[in-house]
């Protein structure tokens, strides 16, 4: 699905020497480069505050620990998205609220959202879901009206541009109460292990989510709240760092290979190419088809045959996950999430493909869907 090794062979002489850079000086943990990735994040994605943590993961767990969200308030966010997402809200004892999403962007439904609100709502995430991002201006206008706080789950869209209905820009991530995202591999923005960060503009929010992701503390041995211990260490900082500077050129690389996945796919109406709307760009961490039910699997399992990977992201939606029967709303009714469900399959997509791979599988998509 990605090719990370020829990535990284691609910039091995810089990524080496960072990594030596950090064996040398010693400071394995807290060392300049993670400070260096800090400040030059939220240059990047335009806020004020980044606080650097151990994954993506951690980054929503810290975001909803910092926001003082007590056992028993709801949370509302998308089924359709990864586990983790939905699980950390679990994992404190909050509620999931499972909305709906839309068809075409696979991104969180602000009519749902809308009808799931009651006063014991205190947040929405919205997940910016393969790299579209979400409606992020009718969710903040939402969660205005109902004094709520909105988290953004940035993890598969870094890199991407949200266009206002005013003209203005900016990046996702950057647009809630909260932002946060992952380094993970096979991210947009992936270190070389695990990796995560949380965005805000808010200055005393950012000091309680450095605080929480660190052992509640700001002084030394001195605990002032229930925190975690979340870090990202000084080699993947090194990393991110040179990555960071040709993430644009990664996503127009991911930009290009959809590009001519969808003009290959044009020619047959049983798939459906993505859709990206108005309001975003799309970063294309996934390129995700849908293609009729009956045929879907048949594909998959045709691709697999011709050593092709793709990937259903995912299988089981929120709402129908073993762990959160009983746990999550009496909403159990999402048939766009099922819908989308049965009929979503993701092709590999990455920043290193050359032009023959990419005709091959097209090739084969077309070959079995005619
Ligand atoms: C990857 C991912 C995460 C979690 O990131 P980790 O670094 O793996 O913990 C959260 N949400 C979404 C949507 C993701 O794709």
């Amino acid at each position: 699905m990605v090719d990370t090794k020829t990535q990284y062979l691609n910039i091995k002489t810089e990524i080496d020497s960072a990594i030596q850079e950090v064996l040398d000086s010693a400071a394995y943990i807290n060392g300049k480069p993670v400070h260096q990735f800090a400040e030059a994040l939220s240059a990047y994605i335009g806020c004020k505050h980044t606080i650097t943590c151990g994954n993506g993961t951690d980054a929503l767990q810290i975001a909803m620990m910092a926001l003082g969200l007590q056992p028993g308030d709801e949370v509302i966010t998308p089924s359709f998205t990864y586990i983790a997402t939905t699980e950390v809200v679990a994992l404190l004892r909050l509620k999931p609220v499972f909305a709906e999403v839309d068809p075409k962007t696979f991104c969180i439904d602000p009519e749902s959202v809308r009808k799931l609100i009651t006063p014991k709502t205190k947040a929405i995430v919205p997940v910016h879901l393969y790299g579209h991002a979400a409606p992020m201006e009718e969710i903040m206008q939402i969660a205005k009206e109902h004094n709520l706080f909105v988290i953004e789950d940035n993890a598969q869209a870094i890199g991407s541009t949200y266009t206002f209905s005013d003209g203005t820009q900016k990046k996702t991530g950057s647009i809630g109460h909260i932002g946060c995202t992952s380094f993970y591999p096979s991210k947009n923005l992936g270190a070389y292990g695990d990796g995560g960060a949380i965005f805000t503009n808010d200055s005393s929010l950012a000091e309680t989510l450095k605080m929480t992701a660190n052992h509640g503390q700001n002084k030394r041995y001195y605990h002032d709240i229930v925190g975690c211990n979340s870090r990202l260490d000084s080699i993947q900082a090194a990393i991110l760092n040179i990555k960071l500077k040709k993430l644009d050129e990664y996503n127009a690389a991911r930009q290009a290979v959809a590009a001519s996945y969808n003009k290959a796919f044009s020619v047959n109406e049983n798939i459906i190419t993505p859709f990206v709307a108005p309001f975003s760009n799309h970063v294309y961490h996934q390129y995700t088809l849908k293609v009729d039910n009956e045929k879907r699997d048949g594909l998959v399992q045709y691709l697999s045959e011709k050593n092709i990977p793709s990937m259903i992201y995912y299988p089981v939606p929120g709402h129908r996950q073993k762990v959160f029967q009983g746990m999550s709303s009496d909403v159990t009714n999402l048939e766009i999430t099922d819908w989308l469900t049965d009929r979503v399959v993701s092709l590999p997509i990455h920043t290193e493909f050359e032009t023959e791979q990419l005709e091959y599988i097209s090739k084969e998509v077309l070959n079995f869907l005619d």
